[in-house]
């Protein structure tokens, strides 16, 4: 008799689950992410008890037809790519079609849409599977709720109720989507208080004193440089301001935002003498580059990444800062004498 089976998608959705959305902070990461490819200009996000009890992200972006709702919660559904040309250069924080179906095998989810060319849909899932569906919003958009997070993974459910820092978390991924998204109006509440609340009128200088401060914000000096495959833009704040971790170097990719050590080691090394060891400046750096030179699909969460032509990168990155902190004057030449 055969030992081998193919399991049943609900039991695949839930394994692909345990990678795709970690912890609540990974279901508010991916929804935004689905919002933000919808072209949503305006993003609401709450949070309840450190999203144990409720996650709810409203946007304005161009919703979901009512057919397609219904395969929101299959694994592998996407609009974004279509075959593997598409994979190798994508332009979208998603491709995956992986979210929906891991968040909806390990919750309990409301789905509220309205696409301009069709009818609005209200729909219920219950580990993914639909319960109830009915006429729904009169905006376009859509509004998505998730409840009971990982009700039916009691293992994971033990270890994520022990987390501490799920607010904090949330936080911080918002920051990095509304410093990568200076034209989409974030709205961020965490048990009924605003925590951030960006105007999206497109000046990332505004978002930097929205998250950082204003007087943080006044000490920032823009960055701009080109080479041939990529462009470096931002802000560094000056070397006087520190911070006793790396975290605050925010760097993005075609407006995703990535973790990268060497990168960040590269902006560091621009601020070489500048800080005192052991401390970090504060930078939001995006390169756009062609989609191409940088493969995204290494890891299910879609913040590493790989780029040919690391090295000429990481050059451009150090030098395009040491030139902007020096042409600040930060860095006073050596005074001639007379
Ligand atoms: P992916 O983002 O990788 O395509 P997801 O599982 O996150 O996969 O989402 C599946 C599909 O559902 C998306 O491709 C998109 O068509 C649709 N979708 C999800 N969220 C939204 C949203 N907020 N607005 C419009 N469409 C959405
Ligand atoms: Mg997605």
């Amino acid at each position: 008799m055969s030992k081998i089976k193919i399991l049943d998608p609900k039991i695949q959705n839930k394994i692909a689950a345990g990678e795709v959305v970690e912890r609540p902070s990974s279901v508010v990461k991916e929804l935004v992410e689905n919002s933000l490819d919808a072209g949503a200009t305006e993003i609401q996000v709450n949070i309840e008890e450190s999203g144990m009890k409720e996650i709810r992200i409203i946007d304005n972006g161009e919703g979901i037809e009512a057919d397609d709702a219904k395969l929101l919660f299959e694994r592998h559904a996407t609009s974004k790519i279509n075959d593997d040309y598409d994979l190798f250069q994508i332009r979208s924080l998603g491709f995956r079609g992986e979210a929906l179906a891991s968040i909806g095998a390990v919750s309990k989810v409301t789905l509220e849409t309205l696409n301009e060319d069709s009818e609005p849909v209200k729909i219920q899932y219950d580990g993914g599977t639909e319960t109830s569906s009915e006429p729904g919003r009169a905006r376009v958009g859509t509004d998505i709720t998730i409840r009971e997070l990982f009700f039916n993974t009691p293992a994971r459910l033990k270890y994520v109720r022990s987390l501490r820092t799920e607010a904090g978390k949330v936080i911080g991924i918002i920051q990095r989507m509304a410093l990568n998204y200076p034209d989409v109006s974030f709205r961020l509440m965490i048990d009924g208080k605003e925590k951030l609340r960006t105007s999206g009128k497109g000046d990332l200088k505004a978002v930097i004193a929205d998250i950082y401060g204003i007087n943080i914000a006044r000490l920032a000096v823009p960055v701009e440089a080109s080479s041939p495959d990529f462009h470096v833009s931002g802000y560094l704040i000056r070397p006087e301001v520190t911070r006793s971790h790396r975290n605050f170097i925010n760097l993005s990719v075609n407006q995703r935002f990535i973790k990268n050590f060497r990168l960040s080691q590269s902006v560091i090394k621009g601020y070489h003498t500048l800080q005192p060891k052991d401390k970090y400046p504060i930078a939001v750096i995006n390169i756009d580059m062609d989609p191409k030179i940088v493969d995204v699909n290494v890891h299910p969460a879609k913040t590493e990444v790989r780029f040919s032509k690391e090295s000429d990168l990481n050059q451009l990155v150090e030098d395009t800062v040491r030139k902007a902190l020096r042409s600040e004057t930060l860095i006073p030449d050596v005074e001639k004498k007379p």
